[in-house]
């Protein structure tokens, strides 16, 4: 789907903010795209980005013109783009930006953009040298901020910039999605409980790092339904060695959350959501007790993975959680 489409569909509430700010010539130097995860924060701001300096906007960027192209490609030296997905952004990184555009723009188009996705990951040096750079902006100097956890950001950095709130899409919506994109039920099922968009979620589903995940979730699930003791051998042999990264092995926890959550909606007899996976949800009722305790647990590791925890202590505590009380 091409990000105006979702922006148009999905949250039509920043589609008109931006474009009544492009048409009435009023806007922001600084925005803050607020959502959660799984939502395309990154996407998003990279097209508002494009539509400041598309040759033929309408009034977005037409995604067809040399300058969208050249966006598109990493290749417009006016628009600086750091991301904090995978390394957190250093002050470094802002240096960069502030003695770049100390400078007149290089593009005749005279307007220098910068996009700096999930600032919660600046580190505190960083965030000081952008505040200073928030607080006296260029004439032409426009900032495109991204965060899927808003309460991390500093208050101060909050109020210098206009915030555009993504709203959260209805599950139903999502899953639907996802299914006429050509996602199989049974993975956009899983996935919808943890990502609020079809886009991202088509993209995981296609991925090695699924794949991994979804195996090892169905292993666990078939040794849990044979003994307790068969569960944890599961984990130690085949589990662990196949979750040596940490994204990885964060997605086959959000997973196996998920699963524990639909347990414990089946057990106060409530409908559920993951239908494909009815029998073997069934099946498991009849195996696994404390699934309350077990959630606390899966919850808080899916946190401590943030912190570079050691992930094969981490799984094996969890299936001693899920096993303990069966034994
Ligand atoms: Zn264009």
């Amino acid at each position: 789907m091409q990000i105006d489409t979702y922006l148009k569909e999905y949250q039509p509430v920043i589609y008109k903010t931006f474009v009544n700010a492009l048409n009435t010539k009023k806007l922001s130097h600084a925005y803050l795209l607020s959502g959660s995860v799984g939502m395309p924060l990154k996407d998003v701001a990279l097209f508002l980005a494009k539509s400041l300096i598309c040759d033929h906007p309408n009034p977005l960027a037409c995604n067809e013109c040399i300058t969208c192209i050249r966006v598109d490609e990493s290749n417009y030296p006016d628009l600086m783009v750091f991301d904090g997905e995978n390394a957190k952004i250093k002050k470094g990184d802002i240096e960069k930006i502030t003695s770049n555009f100390d400078k007149t723009a290089l593009e005749e188009k005279g307007i220098m953009i910068y996009v700096l996705h999930l600032v919660e990951t600046m580190t505190p040096i960083a965030v000081n040298s952008l505040l200073k750079f928030l607080e006296e902006p260029g004439k032409n100097i426009f900032a495109f901020l991204t965060t899927e956890n808003e309460s991390k950001i500093l208050p101060t950095i909050i109020s210098r910039t206009q915030v555009l709130r993504f709203k959260e899409i209805d599950r139903s919506k999502v899953l639907k999605d996802a299914e006429n994109m050509g996602v199989l039920p049974e993975n956009a099922e899983i996935l919808s409980g943890f990502y609020n968009d079809a886009n991202t979620i088509k993209e995981i589903a296609e991925s090695k790092e699924f794949e991994t995940a979804k195996q090892c979730l169905n292993d666990q699930l078939n040794s849990l339904l044979i003994s307790p003791d068969d569960a944890v051998f599961s984990s130690q042999r085949f589990i662990v060695p196949a979750l040596k990264q940490q994204s990885t092995a964060k997605l086959y926890i959000k997973m196996l959350t998920e699963i524990f959550k639909e347990l414990l909606n089946l057990s106060v007899n409530e409908s559920i959501t993951l239908k494909s996976y009815d029998n073997i949800l069934h099946e498991l009722l009849k195996h696994v007790t404390h699934i309350d305790k077990t959630l606390i647990v899966l919850m808080s590791s899916i946190k401590k993975l943030d912190y570079n925890v050691n992930i094969c202590l981490l799984l094996d505590h969890i299936i001693y959680s899920i096993t303990k009380e069966g034994k």
